[in-house]
């Protein structure tokens, strides 16, 4: 059986160049994101509370037409921006850099993809994401900003509802008994014939038409799992070549990383990736912040504007007391004055 080094010699000498991810939950774990069917878990004990059916009746949209509350117990807990990609997300974004991806079908909704930096072109969320939000009854769309404001109100239990309709609203994820995005469709008809190598991580491959894909790539392809345990097309169909690394994602973005001389570039991805993040934190963004330097300007040099006026001022008050001068030299003073005035008329843009 080949392994680890194999791979990483024919990733080095350029066997592959269009390497497609299939990426679940596994690869998230390390971010800290919590298993909501983990007993223990403070999630799993809020979800509990709610007396669910079953674990996954979270995601189911029949359940959700009656009992949104689970869901969105869970998303408050799950919502973007609470997390930081992993580094197997690096590892993905590092594949981009190095023009090795062709794409990542990711089952997360935890959008660590994007987070991570990957294109979006390359991703594929083949469960959705919480990117739009639309009304169950009318299909109406509500702004993420206003879903937020919902799921923080007491007065509606923290249950978004439609400016509509009343119909409760659900971000786009896809739930049990919805559909797939057309995007995973049409780029896996032209994904599964075109790849050369695919890396399935994270993923126990028992969600379907998801766990159908490893099966589905043509025999030349190379197939790689990433998982503690061997799973799906791995366990009951294993091809001679698949390349088996059971162990933790993370551990194996790491020796997959050193053994192809990437380590120092993965360590730089994911110290640019938290210097990001914070900033993101202790500012309004990484775009606004831009505009807060320069608002910042904007107000310093009014302050030295007026800093300016009031000396004048002050000028013209000292001349009035101190040397009682002739009224052309007042006049003199004041035209000055206005002068400066008219230069510090606000310039809005
Ligand atoms: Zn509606």
């Amino acid at each position: 059986m080949s392994d680890l080094k194999t791979l990483a010699e024919a990733l080095k000498n350029g066997t592959y160049s269009r390497v497609v991810f299939m990426v679940g939950a596994g690869i998230s774990t390390g971010a800290g994101i919590p298993d909501f069917r983990s007993p223990g878990t403070g999630l799993y004990a809020n979800l509990s509370k709610l007396n669910l059916p079953y674990a996954e009746a979270v995601f189911d949209i029949e359940y959700f037409r009656q009992s949104p509350k689970a869901f969105y117990t869970l998303a408050g807990e799950l919502y973007p921006g609470k997390f930081l990609p992993t580094k197997f997300h690096y590892l993905i974004k590092l594949f981009e850099e190095k023009r090795l991806l062709r794409r990542v079908y990711t089952q997360n909704i935890d959008t660590l993809e994007r987070i991570a930096g990957v294109g979006a072109d390359y991703i594929v969320e083949a469960h959705g994401s919480f990117a739009a939000n639309h009304c169950i009854d009318c299909d109406a769309e509500l702004a993420t900003e206003l879903l937020k404001l919902d799921m923080e109100d007491e007065l509606v239990d923290g249950i978004p509802v439609c400016r509509q309709c009343g119909g409760y609203v659900k971000p786009d994820i896809v739930f049990f008994g919805e559909g797939l995005p057309d995007r995973f469709y049409d780029l896996w008809e032209q994904d599964c014939k075109k790849t050369d190598l695919i890396i399935v991580a994270g993923t126990s491959l028992s969600v379907y038409p998801f766990a159908g894909l490893p099966a589905a790539v043509p025999r030349r392809t190379q197939r790689v799992l990433v998982n503690q345990e061997r799973v799906g097309d791995f366990a009951s169909s294993p091809r001679k070549v698949d390349i088996l690394a059971l162990r933790a994602c993370d551990v194996i973005a790491d020796e997959l990383a050193e053994l192809c001389g990437w380590a120092d570039e993965l360590v730089e991805l994911i110290r640019k990736g938290k210097e990001g993040h914070e900033a993101k934190n202790t500012d309004k963004g990484v775009g606004t912040k831009e505009e807060e330097k320069e608002e910042k300007e904007r107000e310093k040099e009014k302050e030295e504007k007026e800093e300016e006026k009031e000396e004048e001022k002050e000028e013209v008050e000292r001349v009035k007391t101190e040397d009682e001068p002739d009224i052309d030299e007042i006049i003199k003073d004041i035209s000055k004055l206005k002068v400066a005035e008219k230069e510090l008329a606000p310039t809005e843009k």
